[in-house]
């Protein structure tokens, strides 16, 4: 055994912790999210290369949440989803133990915000350059361009809502996309709907995205609408000096309301 399954098993043998989401073997030698909530079931858990999903997901779904005190592994993604949802005061401090592996292989380990918070100050969190160099592109286009571009990755949509699943931001309990009345957008996978869905769910995340890519990578389609929500990052950061996941106390940039904030956006 190594030190992620001693840990694990000790922190759930004490009690420390009720239920451990973290990464294991599952179908055709693919990497999947395991729960483990017995010590036996700690030595369940497995740490290489491609484990690289955003555990954090897992985090608000109520059939995790009403298991107890829950300890997480987690990516640079992970602890930022944390330090977001907590700026949205969808997790309270200390309710969350959450283990990190560093590149050296050793376990660090986070109890509270503050800690999260100086450990990610401490780090580039980034996007990669590859994700960078599409920007670029899409940001060279014309208006036209980037129009035909969208629209034809989003004709490939099938509206099977993996990406929302996928991202630990989509956390309502009742999504909008969900809502029939009224009917703010169409269920059927066709052009306008489909435009409809995507454009909410980029207002929606404007400001919040971690970049973890977790939707991208969950789509079927092969859509990259990870970019969507990352040029967005930019722009928030410039007129709202605000970064996502980065503090616990961090305020929305888009939920607040100054009197002398600036207008030039409006024409
Ligand atoms: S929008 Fe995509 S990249 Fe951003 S937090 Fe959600 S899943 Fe991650
Ligand atoms: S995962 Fe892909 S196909 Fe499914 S709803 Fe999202 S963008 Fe559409």
């Amino acid at each position: 055994m190594n030190e992620l399954n001693i840990k694990v098993k000790q922190l759930l043998s004490d009690k420390t912790i009720d239920v451990f989401i973290g990464y294991g073997s599952g179908t055709i030698g693919r990497i999947r999210a395991i729960f483990a909530k017995t010590p036996e079931q700690a030595e369940l858990l497995i740490f290489q290369e491609d484990c690289t999903q955003n555990l954090a997901g897992y985090l608000l779904k109520h059939e995790v949440r009403h298991l107890g005190k829950i300890g997480i592994l987690a990516n640079v993604a992970a602890l930022r989803s944390i330090m977001q949802l907590a700026s949205e005061f969808q997790i309270k401090d200390n309710e969350i133990l959450a283990l990190y592996v560093n590149p050296d292989g050793t376990l660090k380990e986070f109890s509270d915000f503050k800690s999260i918070e100086n450990f990610l100050e401490s780090l580039n969190t980034g996007i990669t350059s590859d994700e960078k160099e599409m920007i670029r592109r899409l940001e060279a286009m014309t208006v036209n361009e980037r129009w035909v571009f969208w629209n034809q990755e989003f004709e490939k949509c099938m509206k099977c809502y993996a990406c929302r699943a996928a991202c630990p931001m989509c956390y309502c309990h009742r999504c909008t996309t969900d809502v029939n009345q009224p009917q703010w957008i169409p269920v059927a996978s066709h052009e306008l709907g489909n435009l409809d869905y995507h454009l909410m769910r980029a207002m929606h995340l404007a400001g919040r995205c971690v970049n973890c890519g977790e939707c991208a990578r969950a789509c079927p389609m092969d859509i990259p609408l990870n970019l969507l929500t990352y040029q967005l990052i930019d722009p928030i950061k410039t007129g709202f000096g605000a970064t996502a996941g980065m503090k616990s106390d961090a305020v929305y940039a888009l939920s607040t309301y100054k009197p002398d904030d600036k207008e030039n956006f409006i024409i």
